[in-house]
């Protein structure tokens, strides 16, 4: 596989991401995909688990930013709910540098400290490593609660 497609790890899903071992690589920020990685792509509606593992992933100390592709002109409603409390880059046309610039300045995070999660080698996957940011490929999207 191309070195650049090549995620830093690979898990099942997010329930699978060990947190303490990023803080133990002084990660403090992440940055989740949207379709396939927090919920099943096309959800269109608010999902409660998301949000509270979202909360979870905050208690434990993360910051969080949303960077997906999914079109501004299609917002959606869980879309504008998320954006209500994390800041959320959408159209950001990755692998593209440009959106993962933006999420990083609304989080206030710089590459090193920072992990993208996302289930597509050619978007998620190849946007971080071109930005030195530590990748984390997800197999598929989380079924909740979790196991
Ligand atoms: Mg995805």
């Amino acid at each position: 596989m191309m070195r650049k497609l090549r995620p830093t790890q690979v898990v099942e899903s997010v329930h699978e991401i060990d947190l303490a071992h990023l803080q133990s690589l002084s990660k403090r920020a992440l940055i989740f995909d949207l379709d396939n990685t927090l919920c099943r792509r096309g959800t269109k509606t608010p999902d409660s688990d998301v949000k509270r593992y979202i909360s979870q992933v905050q208690a434990a100390g993360f910051r969080i930013g949303i960077l997906t592709n999914r079109r501004r002109n299609a917002e959606d409603p869980i879309v504008s709910d998320l954006r209500e409390y994390l800041p959320v880059v959408s159209a950001a046309r990755k692998p593209s540098r440009e959106g993962y610039v933006q999420i990083l300045r609304l989080m206030s995070a710089c590459p090193e400290e920072t992990v993208m999660i996302g289930d597509k080698r050619w978007t998620d996957i190849w946007g971080a490593n071109r930005m030195g940011i530590h990748s984390i490929r997800v197999r598929t999207y989380p079924r909740f609660p979790s196991p």
